[in-house]
């Protein structure tokens, strides 16, 4: 067991983390701007319960190291990794005493050439600042957990909630804990751990439907049992192929009956659940999905469709151009008199350039796309008008809309999702007279979702597959469910992780 600690009364903590969820099925590549690193007090600004004058803020004394957050994308660079990490450490080891560390991370970070990305960050981390410090780590439910991650970790936790809305009180939560754990020099907490072989995609798995909802109902009282501190379930994240990816729980605090109890109700929570999990909406192919469009009635529309492959806020590369590719071979779309259609969207700045020169009204023959991601269909090439030019935007920089027939192509300089109304109507588009709108997306977001009258979702090819069985997994752990859909019962018992500050014997299973 844990030797006993010394109550620290106003502990000297510092905080340190990456975090993005990168697609190793997307030929995208994540560089170090990407991440927008704050070091020092910067760091602090990020969260408001660490203001001045907030209980927490005082209660310790609060070092920013490096925290760098990025846009979900592809593989991380191993030269950005390496960068990164090697500012965050030297900041971390200037500062002169080491109660705690909260490592601020997501989970879904693919670095080139390596694996368990957060896992070997920790591990410089710990080699650098030593064995006693307390560790408290915070990750999205869509981060992945190894049993490597959590020997490392003291405190470990996930958001409950997706779409993320607890995301800053989860970060509070393992903040606090670590004050706590530090102020009453309690023993390391005891952390059960039990691997759950399921993956799924986060379309699938929103906590506002059932199962998610029951599985995730659970949690709050495996939390509030006596001896527990805090309780998680990772659904994991399926764009990524390391033997890593799979749903996870962890349950910590002093009781190990209580910990690995509650481990274990989650874990068969999740597991009883698997076959019940269901897309957010109806799925289909992509032509299938423009059947059901076209034949929809007028209180059907606008009808939605969402090109789900490559969605850039899970990881796209947001330049596949599959999706208009198919969209523009149906004459029924492109003929003068057609229905009005909406295509958001495809980066391709030489386009957006030609559309700019020209001049709205103009006609022009541009081509786009497929600079990042071409595998799936090559660039694309469109003869039409040109529709809108905007400036100034903060992803995108400039968007152009290009007209063929009744298809309104959104092309940008950058990639960029299209989530609010005003996207769409700052480009003098109408969405809510159109026809049909094609976005680049998963779930809608709320303002989109509460537009559509008709909604589909279509499982298109991309670096974020909804399709998970057909992206070619090759790395993860099997049996996996839905990959081995009768696979036989797991073993769902709770693996006692050793302190961070003892060995961890035996091998990951
Ligand atoms: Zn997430």
């Amino acid at each position: 067991m844990s030797q006993p600690r010394t109550a620290v009364s106003r502990p000297v903590i510092a905080i340190a983390g990456l975090g993005i969820e990168s697609s190793t099925f997307s030929p995208a590549r994540t560089a170090a701007p990407a991440f927008h690193p704050q070091r020092g007090d910067e760091v602090l600004g990020r969260y408001p319960f660490l203001a001045p004058g907030q209980p927490l803020r005082e209660a310790a004394e609060w070092h920013g190291a490096l925290v760098g957050k990025a846009l979900p994308g592809g593989t991380v660079t191993a030269g950005a990794f390496a960068e990164l990490a090697d500012d965050l450490i030297e900041r971390l080891t200037a500062t002169p005493r080491l109660d705690g560390l909260w490592f601020d991370i997501h989970g879904a970070m693919t670095v080139e050439g390596l694996d368990d990305a957060e896992s070997v960050l920790l591990g410089w981390i710990r080699e650098a600042v030593g064995p006693d410090v307390i560790v408290s780590t915070s990750m999205d439910l869509h981060g992945n957990v190894s049993r490597e991650l959590v020997h490392r970790s003291d405190l470990i936790t996930c958001y409950r909630m997706a779409p993320h809305e607890d995301h800053m009180e989860t970060k509070e939560r393992a903040a606090r804990n670590l004050v706590r754990l530090l102020a009453t020099g309690a023993p390391r907490p005891v952390k059960a751990w039990v691997p759950v072989p399921v993956l799924l995609a986060g379309e699938q798995t929103s906590t506002r439907l059932e199962p998610a909802k029951s599985v995730y109902a659970a949690v709050d009282e495996v939390e509030v049992a006596e001896g527990v501190v805090d309780a998680a379930i990772w659904v994991g994240y399926a764009w990524a192929d390391e033997p890593r990816n799979r749903a996870a729980v962890v349950v910590t605090g002093p009781s190990e009956p209580a910990v690995t109890a509650g481990a274990e109700r989650l874990a068969r929570g999740f597991w009883d659940a698997r076959r019940e999990f269901a897309f957010v909406a109806p799925t289909g192919s992509l032509d299938e999905c423009l059947d059901d469009a076209l034949a929809a009635p007028a209180t059907a529309r606008p009808y939605f469709i969402s090109d789900s492959g490559d969605n850039p806020t899970a990881g796209g590369a947001g330049d596949v151009t599959w999706g208009l590719h198919r969209v523009l071979a149906r004459p029924e779309f492109t003929s003068p008199d057609g229905p009005t259609v909406i295509y958001a969207s495809v980066p391709g700045p030489a386009a957006v350039d030609a559309a700019v020169r020209a001049g709205v009204g103009a006609t022009v023959t541009v081509t786009a796309g497929a600079e990042v991601d071409d595998r799936h269909a090559g660039p694309v090439t469109l003869t039409g008008v040109v529709h809108a030019v905007k400036h100034g935007d903060r992803d995108a920089g400039t968007e152009v809309v290009i007209r063929v027939g009744g298809v309104h192509a959104i092309l940008t300089r950058l990639r960029k999702p299209y989530h609010h109304e005003h996207d769409f109507t700052d480009l003098d588009l109408d969405p809510r007279a159109a026809d049909l709108v094609i976005v680049k997306i998963g779930y809608l977001e709320p303002e989109l979702f509460d537009m559509a009258a008709g909604w589909k979702l279509a499982l298109t090819p991309g670096g974020v597959d909804q399709d998970l069985l057909r992206l070619g997994h090759h790395r993860i752990r099997r049996p996996m469910f839905p990959f081995d859909a009768d696979m036989p019962d797991p073993d769902l018992t709770a693996r006692v992780v050793p302190p961070s500050n003892e060995p961890l014997t035996g091998r990951d299973e």
